[in-house]
This record gives C-alpha cells, sequence and structure tokens, in this order.
C-alpha cells in the first residue's frame, strides 16, 4: 500500500502524525506538496509530475488542503480522481464544506439545525439583512476563512454596516449570522471518520475572546459523554457535504446543538492531546480501506 499525503510540509504536526503512524502501519508514504503538483491532461490520460517525474504506484491519496490553496488544491485532488485513484477526501466534498455558506444550504435542506445565516451581494441591503437576524451583535464571516480567521462581531448595526461595506469592497462576501451569545465562547468540535465519531472536544475560548479556536488561543477538554443530538448532526451534516474525515463545529445553543461549519483538513493536535485517542492512525486506516475498496472496483 503506497498512500500520498497531499500537504505543504513534512514539518506540519498533521503531517508528521500521519507519516508516524502510517510507518507502524507499514504503509509506504509520499508527501507531496499540492503547489509543486503539475498536472498534465490529454483526453484519457491524466497524469501529475512533482520536479518533472511522474508520480506513479499511488494507492490512495490524503489531501490535507489549507484553505489559502483551495482552488489548486482541489484541481490536484481532482486530478487525482480522474487517474481512479480514491482520495479521502474527495474533491466535490471538500468544495462542499469550504465554502460556509454553501455547506450550510447543503445542511439546512436536510433539516440540520443552523444558526440564522444571511449573506447579500448589495450595500444598500445591509441594513435590512442586519434587521432580518433580528438582534445585535451579529457575527460576520468570511466564507472561506479558518481557524477563527475572517470571523467578526459586529457589535451594533453601525460597527456591523461599517464591516460589511469594507469586506465589499475589497470584493469579499460576508455571511451574517445570528449571534448564538449563550454559547458563552465555548463550542464542540467532533471528528468523524469514516461515518462515526471517533472524539470529540468542548472548546473554551480565552478571555475576552468569543471564538474558540486552538489557533486563536481556545483549549479543549475532553467530550466524554458525546450527546446523541450532536452525534446524529455532526453524522449527518458529514455524510450531506460527502466528506470522510471531516471536523465538525458545533454551537451549543439554548434550543440544542446549531452546527456551525465542517472542516475537511480538520487539524488535530489539541483533540489527541486532550482525549488521548490516535486520531492519525485513523486517518491512515479510513485511506487504507479507501484504497482496499478502490482495488476491488
Ligand atoms: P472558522 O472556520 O474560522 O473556525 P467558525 O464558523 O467555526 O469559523 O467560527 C469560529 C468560532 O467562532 C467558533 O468556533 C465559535 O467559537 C465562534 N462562533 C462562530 N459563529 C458563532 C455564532 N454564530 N455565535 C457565537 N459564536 C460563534
Ligand atoms: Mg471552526
Amino acid at each position: 500500500m503506497r498512500l500520498a499525503i497531499l500537504s505543504r510540509s513534512r514539518s506540519l504536526h498533521s503531517t508528521k502524525r500521519l507519516l508516524e503512524e502510517a510507518a507502524k502501519l507499514d504503509v509506504e508514504c509520499v508527501v507531496l506538496n499540492p503547489l509543486r503538483c503539475e498536472l498534465s491532461l490529454q483526453t484519457g490520460e491524466p497524469k501529475v509530475f512533482v520536479y518533472n517525474r511522474s508520480v506513479e504506484r499511488i494507492d490512495a491519496v490524503l489531501p490535507r488542503i489549507g484553505s489559502s490553496i483551495t482552488e489548486y488544491g482541489l484541481l490536484v485532488v481532482r486530478q487525482f480522481e480522474a487517474m481512479g485513484i480514491p482520495c479521502a477526501n474527495g474533491s466535490d466534498a471538500i468544495l462542499n464544506s469550504r465554502n460556509k455558506f454553501r455547506a450550510l444550504q447543503l445542511c439546512a435542506a436536510e433539516g440540520i439545525e443552523i444558526p440564522h445565516s444571511v449573506i447579500s451581494r448589495s450595500f444598500s441591503d445591509f441594513p435590512t439583512a442586519l434587521r432580518r437576524i433580528g438582534s445585535m451583535p451579529v457575527v460576520l464571516k468570511l466564507l472561506q476563512g479558518a481557524q477563527g480567521i475572517g470571523v467578526m462581531l459586529g457589535r451594533d448595526l453601525s460597527s456591523a454596516d461599517s464591516i460589511l461595506g469594507t469586506m465589499l469592497s475589497l470584493d469579499k462576501d460576508l455571511l451574517i449570522q445570528e449571534f448564538i451569545r449563550e454559547s458563552q465562547g465555548t463550542d464542540v468540535r467532533l471528528l468523524v471518520i469514516g461515518g462515526k465519531v471517533v472524539a470529540a472536544m468542548r472548546r473554551q475560548a480565552k478571555r475576552g475572546e468569543f471564538r474558540a479556536n486552538i489557533h486563536r488561543g481556545g483549549w479543549g477538554e475532553q467530550l466524554k459523554r458525546i450527546p446523541k443530538s450532536y452525534e446524529r448532526m455532526a453524522l449527518a451534516a458529514t455524510k450531506t457535504v460527502g466528506l470522510d474525515i471531516a471536523g465538525v463545529d458545533v454551537l451549543e445553543s439554548e434550543h440544542g446543538p446549531k452546527l456551525l461549519e465542517i472542516n475537511s483538513s480538520p487539524g488535530f493536535q489539541e483533540l489527541e492531546k486532550s482525549t488521548g485517542i490516535n486520531i492519525a492512525e485513523q486517518m491512515i486506516r479510513m485511506a487504507m480501506k479507501k484504497a482496499a475498496r478502490g482495488k476491488r472496483r
């Protein structure tokens, strides 16, 4: 079994952990920087070259595509799919989850509870869009942000309006979302692999911060007994967007859990630390399963 990990660097924590666990399972690994993959297309003959060498004999691909390289990264994943190589995750699923509004559209259509969310392209519609949410503050989000970057709090109509106007002038769309005050800077991160929730933690934002992301100074604590409603939500959302591996963020509202977003390349350092669960091994096993299924076909 030969696995290609798409990652910009072997020294990233998640990549190092994946390599470590792959070695224990006797899985041969190559790490390919998606930005160094040259994609060649002729009818019926898709190929990938790295430093002018054709990438061959790959049984499965594990993409770890950061949000800053989504567009090119997705072309690379799609190229491997065109070569008939199973990818965990697949390119359509990554695309579905990467845009926060698209993911919410798909999940809301499946009846999954989400915070009230509005998007508009017209400057003159912002005041009514803000009033539609009904209360202040509101959360303003870039559609493609990650690690809490691009998630802002509009404290009143005038500050929300000026953030929205600024972003629109920079040609950036913003999603306007109801602020779930009662979550008080906490959220729940559930990790789904192969249709199972394998670990979960409650994250707490640092003082004075409403974003619970670890990269924004938050910390995690294992959620030992995962409420069934959270588990159901994480599994339904993951299935809806079509991911094999997903980090699902859920807010604890007074009306029950609400889905925030679904991450297709979730980091797992804090999750492994707080739960003691070997996440990297389970990701490698997922890729192995995909490879075996691909071979049977
Ligand atoms: P990112 O991709 O940057 O992680 P999220 O949508 O997950 O974006 O938001 C980051 C964090 O901000 C969440 O983990 C949560 O703590 C907080 N947050 C996001 N949306 C809301 C909301 N509607 N109400 C309250 N807190 C929120
Ligand atoms: Mg998040």
